[in-house]
This record gives C-alpha cells, sequence and structure tokens, in this order.
C-alpha cells in the first residue's frame, strides 16, 4: 500500500498511521471554562498596549539553538522572556532574563516551573490556577493576557449597550433590563432604553466580564508565536526569536523498521533525538510521538506537525514585519525556509477546519 503525502516531492512526508491529518487537542479542554473564572479571582493585572512600547524584546523558545546564541542575543533585550521550561533554563544559566512566558494549561507547568525564579510571569487567563498560586505564593509578580481555547459554550445574549444577563458569583442570573428585558437598563451610567439582543461568543464574553481589558493572542500553535502577539502589542519595535526551532536533532537517522508511534521509533526518540536546550528528548512532559522527516536544501529535517505550521508561520511573519522587526536567530526550521516561494509553503502541512479547509496561519 502507498501512503498519500501532504507535500510535493522535494518536500515533507507524513508516515502512517494517519497520512493526512493529525488532530492537535488538548486533555485540560474541559477544564477552560474554570480556569478562566479561577484566575480572574487572582488576577491583579494584565498586559497593557504599549507599555513596552520602543524597546526591543527577545524572546526564547527552549530548542536546541538557544543555547549556543543565548549569550550574545539575551544582552541586547530591554526585556528576554523565556518560553516554559526556557525560562529556568536562561535563569540557572546567568542570562538576564526578565519574563517567564505561558500559555500551557497543563498541571505539568507546575513542574517545569517548580523552582519558581524571580522574575515577572506573563501566564495566559487559561493556565491552570494552582500555578498562579504556586507563583503568587512566593510573591512573584503576574501579568496576565487572553490566549484564545475556544470554549465550547453557546454564546450570550447582550443588550447592545453591552449590559446583559450579568451572571452573579453565586450563579444566579441578574437581568439589566427587567426581568421580561422591557425596562431601561439598570446599570449605572447607561442610558440605554431598550433592550435590543446582541450575541458574544461566550468566551470572549467571559473574558470582557472578568477582566480588565487586554489582548487575546492566538497566532500559530506554539507558545513563542503566542508571546510575539503578546509583545507587538506592548509596543515591541523589535522582537528577537532565539531558540524556536521547530524540528528536532537527530544524532542518528530513523532506523528503517520506525514507523510512528511504534517501538522502534519511540526508542530512536528517545535516545538519538534532541529536542530542547537542556537536551531532553522530544517525549518529555507526554508530549505527541507524531513525527514526521523532510529535506530542504539537502538536509534532512525531524519535525512535528504542529512545529512545522509554527515554522511556516514565523517565516511569512517575518516576510510581513521585515528582518529587522522580526529577527529570527539560529540554525532552525523557519530560517530554512527563508526565500522559500509561496508554493513551496503551502505545501507544508497546515491547520485546516473541520472540513479540510486550510485555516489562515497569519492575523489580518
Ligand atoms: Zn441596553
Ligand atoms: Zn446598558
Amino acid at each position: 500500500m502507498t501512503t498519500p503525502t501532504l507535500m510535493g516531492p522535494d518536500g515533507i512526508k507524513i508516515p502512517p498511521p494517519d497520512p493526512k491529518t493529525v488532530q492537535l487537542t488538548n486533555p485540560q479542554r474541559r477544564n477552560y471554562e474554570a480556569f478562566i473564572f479561577g484566575n480572574a479571582t487572582m488576577c491583579e493585572r494584565v498586559a497593557e498596549e504599549g507599555s513596552a512600547k520602543g524597546q526591543t524584546i527577545v524572546i526564547c523558545g527552549a530548542g536546541p539553538s538557544l543555547a549556543p546564541h543565548a549569550a550574545k542575543w539575551t544582552a541586547k533585550g530591554d526585556q528576554v522572556w523565556g518560553c516554559n521550561s526556557a525560562a529556568i533554563w536562561l535563569y540557572e544559566q546567568g542570562y538576564p532574563i526578565t519574563h517567564g512566558f505561558t500559555i500551557d494549561q497543563t498541571p505539568d507547568m507546575l513542574e517545569e516551573w517548580y523552582t519558581r525564579p524571580p522574575l515577572e510571569y506573563l501566564l495566559a487567563s487559561t493556565v491552570h490556577p494552582h500555578l498562579t498560586q504556586f507563583l503568587l505564593a512566593a510573591e512573584r509578580r503576574i501579568t496576565f493576557f487572553h490566549n484564545y481555547v475556544g470554549v465550547q459554550k453557546p454564546p450570550v445574549e447582550l443588550c447592545e449597550c453591552g449590559h446583559g444577563q450579568m451572571v452573579m458569583a453565586s450563579g444566579s442570573v441578574e437581568p439589566s433590563h427587567g426581568a421580561d428585558n422591557t425596562e431601561p437598563c439598570n446599570q449605572l451610567g447607561c442610558d440605554c432604553t431598550r433592550y435590543v439582543p446582541q450575541y458574544l461568543d461566550y468566551e470572549i464574553w467571559m473574558y470582557g466580564t472578568l477582566y480588565p481589558e487586554t489582548v487575546r493572542v492566538g497566532t500559530g500553535l506554539n507558545s513563542v508565536t503566542r508571546a510575539i502577539d503578546l509583545a507587538l502589542f506592548m509596543g515591541a519595535e523589535r522582537v528577537i526569536l532565539l531558540g524556536a526551532d521547530c524540528a528536532m536533532y537527530a544524532t542518528k537517522p530513523m532506523p528503517k523498521g520506525a514507523v510512528v508511534g511504534n517501538k522502534q521509533h519511540r526508542q530512536w526518540l528517545e535516545e538519538c533525538v534532541i529536542m530542547h536546550a537542556d537536551g531532553s528528548n522530544p517525549l518529555r512532559s507526554n508530549a505527541t510521538a507524531t513525527t514526521f522527516e523532510g529535506e530542504i536544501d539537502g538536509r534532512m529535517w525531524y519535525t512535528k506537525p504542529d512545529l512545522s505550521i509554527t515554522a511556516v508561520t514565523l517565516e511569512l511573519w517575518r516576510r510581513k514585519l521585515g528582518r529587522k522587526r522580526l529577527t529570527i536567530i539560529g540554525d532552525t526550521l523557519p530560517n530554512a525556509l527563508q526565500g522559500k516561494s509561496e508554493e513551496f509553503l503551502t505545501k507544508m502541512p497546515y491547520m485546516a477546519d473541520s472540513e479540510g479547509k486550510p485555516l489562515p496561519l497569519m492575523p489580518e
């Protein structure tokens, strides 16, 4: 049986068991709503538009290329953000890191940041509230932003004036325009006299109701692209990206009998593949074992679906912002894609909706 591929003859082949699509899911999905509520009760600060105006922000992913470039480039930042485990690694190596950044909803982050170094922390409002508590217990300064996750709930009905069914902490609902929606608005300072219904995405409604106004990030699939969203919202003049390898490094090629998910493949990932600056392998933190490989300009690249999508996103973003505004450092997959044709990039794996239509990678 031949296996269909997602890329052309010079491109990346996706092996079985499911060659066409890879479902990206998160086991915390059912808890998102509770997490957003929980973090709101502890929120003292949200990211402010323009608060880093004119600054250079160095964003560090945890890829292997972080290590050789950290010394030179972290010194150039007004702020240096470490995503997930990169925060700990940079701090322990003595680099001038200022912020830990995460959008990760899993309790694994408590382990990852167990040493909670004295940094400021940039947290998505969907992180596990235990992580927030854990950092606050050590008096760490936390700034929240939103990372849209798609809470599956029916939309909320509100009056056009923005005041509708106020949900109280107790869970009871208090209508703003009287019990049958026929009275003038009862909210202080609102002169609305008539209830005109509008419908709001439930998650967006939660953000607006529970938190002061801030940004909702959503570009790409990984923490580095979301961190760039945040840095640009905060007004950064220049973003320098380190450790965004979007790839894994194999000390030996994948053995002949290895197929994604089988014993030889797992063994190869554990023993011969490096994915993080601290030297750990791609299976750390119960990560998916789905990998694929492809040749670009005579070199073999090993990657994962979400990482490959992130690499394309970063390259498109750099084309839009210019290399000076978004500088990507290191021997990384995004840099291997630099200057590739649009046609080449569109042959890379992409995000699709439920009907298989490609979703845009970039914000408008
Ligand atoms: Zn109204
Ligand atoms: Zn009103």
